[in-house]
């Protein structure tokens, strides 16, 4: 059963919670509070889907993708998140928590970013609302992602290079973690994913599930061409696009499918496939599936795409799987790539390489989806990617 809320403690059953530090505490109560009051506000929501409408570009479209679906024998649609300003549905979280920010009468946002993604939608919403911005960042990962370093910085952000452990998106993690500590009382802490401590899982949920919401009344079954969708596929790194398309239809009788990154094979160890093959334990302050070790060490994942490059994923994702309310399968990097290159040469449009993963799954499945009604959420954009997807190429 679909759950509206975590319990009193924060948990999805067993999975979720408040895996703190003690000093933490009081914060995550009150942004549980605030957000509790913001939601119920139709103030709140007013201002939220105005800036959804006209800055973000919201509803996006339904796009039924004409030459995959006859080439395949299904009916293709693809949500077109790609299309939401800076290219992905990140925004639609940060934008959420940045509102919260100021009616929290907090001035100053921080946040974690790997890829920059995440970083440079919360650059964004800040930028826009007025607010003061420091990115944490690994120094590895600044070297490797040059674009989104200098497009953060041009709109206002500080990026903090982050020189401790391997200098990636872990090191930032606990960096961002000791600035909040340090800075709780001025300062929001916007998460890009249903991942973290209560109440962050399930706060992004309801600020991403606007994705399948729209889904509801663009494919209603009303008229042949907005037929009811049979499936819905979405890739899952953290899980916040999936979750925002998932949630409405949870419990339904539409059959809901995340996709992982399987990486270079789940047999190679070398992936990102928390779901499909992780196991129960502590990451990021809440309990799920993760990749670990037989001593419960957090081992490192690894995907093609950045954004699904995380051992982790949200707690909600893994009470869905134990409940069998979504099914969770994996595609590895070279699948990813070669739907990359499909989705541009047919449909003229180049997708993120995360997004790939799940049209990569429906290209396995094809034939055991035959006649079905599809929807796959084209979580982002491809620009990103295209050195990387041509210098595998
Ligand atoms: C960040 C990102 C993802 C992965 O994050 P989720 O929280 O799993 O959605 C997927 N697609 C794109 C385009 C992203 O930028």
């Amino acid at each position: 059963m679909r759950l509206d809320r975590p319990d009193t403690q924060g948990r999805f059953a067993q999975f979720g919670g408040q895996f703190a530090p003690e000093t933490l505490m009081p914060a995550l109560e009150e942004l549980e509070a605030e957000f509790t009051k913001a939601w119920a506000d139709p103030s709140f929501h007013a201002e939220l889907d105005s800036l959804l409408r006209d800055f973000v570009g919201r509803p996006t479209p339904v796009y039924r993708a004409a030459r995959l679906s006859a080439q395949y024998g299904i009916e293709l649609y693809l949500k077109r998140e790609d299309l939401a300003h800076t290219g992905a549905h990140k925004i639609n979280n940060t934008m959420g928590q940045a509102l919260l920010t100021k009616r929290m009468g907090k001035s100053r946002v921080i946040a974690e970013t790997g890829a920059g993604q995440h970083g440079v939608a919360t650059a964004t919403a800040c930028a826009l609302l007025g607010q003061e911005c420091v990115v944490y960042m690994g120094e590895k990962d600044i070297e490797r992602q040059a674009l989104n370093v200098h497009r953060m910085r041009m709109l206002g952000t500080e990026v903090r290079p982050v020189t401790s452990g391997a200098g990636t998106l872990k090191d930032a993690v606990s960096a961002a973690m000791r600035d909040w500590v340090a800075t709780v009382d001025g300062t929001h802490y916007i998460i890009g994913s249903v991942v973290g401590p209560h109440p962050f899982p399930w706060m992004v949920r309801e600020l991403q599930k606007v994705i399948g919401e729209e889904l509801q009344t663009q494919m209603d079954g009303s008229a042949p061409e907005h037929p009811k969708p049979d499936v819905i596929v979405a890739c899952v790194g953290g899980g916040s696009n999936a979750m925002g398309i998932f949630y409405p239809y949870v419990g339904s009788d539409i059959d809901l499918v995340g996709i992982e990154a399987a990486g270079y094979g789940l047999d190679s160890g070398q992936h990102g496939a928390s779901l499909v093959a992780g196991s129960p334990g502590v990451i990021h302050g809440s309990m799920t599936y993760l990749l670990q070790d037989d001593q419960g060490q957090i081992l490192e994942a690894h995907s093609i795409s950045a954004g699904l490059d995380y051992p982790g994923v949200g707690p909600e994702h893994a009470y869905f799987k134990d409940a069998a309310l979504v099914r969770y399968e994996s595609v590895t990097d070279e699948e990813a790539l070669e739907a990359v290159h499909l989705l541009a040469s047919t449909e003229g449009i180049i997708p993120a390489l995360e997004s790939a993963h799940g049209l990569a799954w429906i290209t396995k499945e094809a034939r055991s989806l035959r006649g079905k009604v599809v929807v796959l959420n084209l979580s982002g954009r491809g620009d990103k990617d295209v050195e990387q997807i041509v210098e595998h190429s």
